[in-house]
């Protein structure tokens, strides 16, 4: 297998090593990440600003490691048509993410992007985020390892891709939970602060709304302390409206 694992809390977060150095035992590593903290750059990409890529040395011997000035989907993008155009990835990785990604987190996350990047390029991918506030990143790449070794058993349909979310109370004895996304949300709160010249700015300071959530979901299973793993793919077509709005249409005066 040829791995590229990817984030988007940069090429010096702890959880990007720790994914990298334990995904060695399933196939060869390569790292490609933001130079610096990308979170919730979602699915971004630099259309007008240069991306410089530098060799990045630090992690264990055999592991090649980029760091790009750009997002983390830049990031999967590069990699594919550069290093992987001879000898193409066959598995995405992306994180492991300081914080969950849970519910509505997925529009957000980068670490979630970067992972359906992978997927619309063609590979199987995971996105891995750990709850916190405690973050047992090595303990955490044991568990996403298992996992891994569950996805080569049984592959993923093309254009799917896993959503994992893990608990920091003892990732590897953790059960998994298949779940679905929840429904929980944020309180939308800005602050409005001053700068060093006196001009207003807003600094935003979102809170979790908690609502009843059902027994499937993401949130559910990590409040039960359970790895929890959800199937996406990006389908935004809402099929269900397909035939009423025909009928909306064919009701226009044309
Ligand atoms: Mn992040």
């Amino acid at each position: 297998m040829r791995i590229l694992v990817c984030n988007d809390d940069g090429i010096l977060a702890p959880g990007i090593r720790a994914l990298a150095e334990a995904a060695v035992q399933l196939g060869e590593v390569t790292v490609v990440a933001p130079d610096g903290q990308r979170s919730a750059s979602s699915h971004g990409i630099s259309l007008h600003r240069r991306l410089y890529v530098r060799e990045h040395e630090g992690f264990a011997p055999g592991i090649r490691a980029w760091s790009v000035t750009g997002t983390p989907v830049d990031c999967v993008k590069w990699a594919v048509a550069t290093l992987g155009a001879r000898d193409p990835f066959t598995l995405v990785l992306s994180g492991i993410n300081e914080g969950q990604n849970l519910a509505v987190d997925v529009l957000y996350s980068g670490t979630v992007a970067a992972a359906g990047e992978g997927a619309l390029l063609g590979m199987p991918a995971v996105a891995f985020s750990l709850v916190g506030p405690d973050y047992p990143y090595t303990s955490a790449a044991r568990a996403a390892l298992r996992i891994l070794r569950c996805l080569q058993r049984d592959p993923l349909p093309p254009d799917t891709f896993l959503n994992v979310n893990i608990p920091s109370a003892y990732p590897e004895q953790a059960p998994w939970a298949i779940t679905q996304l929840g429904v929980r949300t944020y309180r939308e709160q800005f602050r409005r602060q001053q700068d060093e010249e006196g001009r207003e700015y807003y600094e935003y300071e979102g809170a979790e709304v908690e609502g009843p959530e059902g027994e499937e979901t993401d949130v559910a299973a990590i409040r039960q302390g359970k790895i929890s793993i959800t199937p996406l793919c990006y389908r935004f077509t809402n099929f269900s409206m397909i035939d009423s709005l025909k009928a909306w249409l064919n009701g226009m005066e044309q």
